[in-house]
């Protein structure tokens, strides 16, 4: 019997546990054929998420937790969960329900005809606020654009299977910064995509703000991408063609009328933008050297404080 595991990474899930795992365990007990085991990663929850995983856990074997030390991150939440995955597959999804347990069995359908990853491209309902959605668009428009992976719209969702044989190349990765959006697409294999309707978080509210989606947002970008690097030496050049030609053309306008051309207000504001350009740049620069620190000092991506296996 084929085993698949089921990663959920759940930061103040209280809730959403028992929800997920009854819906979960009705799927499987309708596709016949396959084990499954749920691991669930506490990635520091101030609630009572570890309770209920601990009290959960104890009357159903096919639970597993793992509890983190403090709060890693959604993504080496996933990470987490995947080191540790024994199935011949696994899927990860959100504890929320916004991604909906009913599309497993698609999911392992597609496994068994032969693809290594199964993507699920998202569409965000209409309850879902017109800020997140068409941020989230654009976003992995851009990424697309900038980066060399192809996150096809919507392709931003951390519902997806993968055969055991990617997990465990995913498993040597040691990235400080993961994001498993990209990797998923960068790794290769034989890839396919079903579309869903994500649905609203069942109990609880989102742990992502706007100030952690910008910074997630940050990480895609300069996980997969050094073309922000680039913009300075594009800025350089356009704005040194400009100030010759500008250069010129009041060298040529003196000379013909015989004034000079006066202002200290123009003069200011072209320090001042200048200078901003500059900090924007070093901005850049400051990003990706602060990814290099972070690898290079190779502390552990997560420290485990207690799992039941
Ligand atoms: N999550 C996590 N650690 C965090 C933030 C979120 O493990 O620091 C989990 C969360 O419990 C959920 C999933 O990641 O299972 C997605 O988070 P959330 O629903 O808050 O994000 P949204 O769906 O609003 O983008
Ligand atoms: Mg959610």
């Amino acid at each position: 019997m084929k085993k698949i595991s089921i990663v959920i990474p759940a930061h103040n899930e209280e809730g959403n546990i028992p929800l997920i795992y009854q819906r979960i365990k009705d799927i499987f007990s309708k596709i016949a054929n396959y084990r499954f085991e749920i691991i669930f990663v506490n990635d520091g929850s101030r609630d009572n998420t570890q309770q209920i995983l601990e009290q959960i856990s104890q009357n159903n074997e096919d639970i597993k937790f793992i509890e983190f030390s403090r709060n890693f991150g959604h993504q080496h939440a996933v990470k987490a969960g995947m080191d540790y995955s024994t199935g011949n597959a696994m899927i990860s999804m959100d504890a929320d329900l916004q991604h909906p347990p009913e599309l497993i069995p698609e999911l392992i359908k597609k496994w068994e005809e032969g693809f290594d990853i199964v993507h699920t491209i998202r569409k965000y309902p209409k309850q879902i606020s017109s800020f997140k959605r068409k941020t989230s668009k654009l976003y992995y428009r851009f990424l697309t654009r900038i980066s060399d992976v192809n996150l096809s719209e919507g392709g931003g969702s951390d519902f997806r299977l993968m055969d055991a044989s990617v997990v465990d190349v995913v498993r040597n990765m040691h990235e400080s910064d993961i994001f498993l959006r990209g990797l998923s697409y960068w790794m290769g294999f034989k890839c396919v995509g079903i579309h869903f309707t994500a649905c609203e978080r069942a109990t609880g509210e989102s742990s992502y703000n706007l100030k952690k989606m910008m910074k997630f947002a940050f990480t895609g970008i300069t996980a997969f991408s050094v073309k922000p690097l680039y913009l300075a030496a594009y800025l350089g050049f356009i704005f040194s063609a400009i100030a010759t030609v500008g250069y010129g053309t009041y060298v040529i306008h003196s000379f013909l009328t015989g004034t000079e051309i006066s202002g200290w207000a123009s003069l200011i504001m072209t320090v001042v933008f200048f200078g901003g350009v500059q900090l924007i740049i070093l901005g850049i620069m400051g990003i990706y050297l602060g990814k290099i620190f972070n690898q290079v000092k190779q502390r552990p991506n997560y420290i485990i404080r207690s799992k039941n296996f």
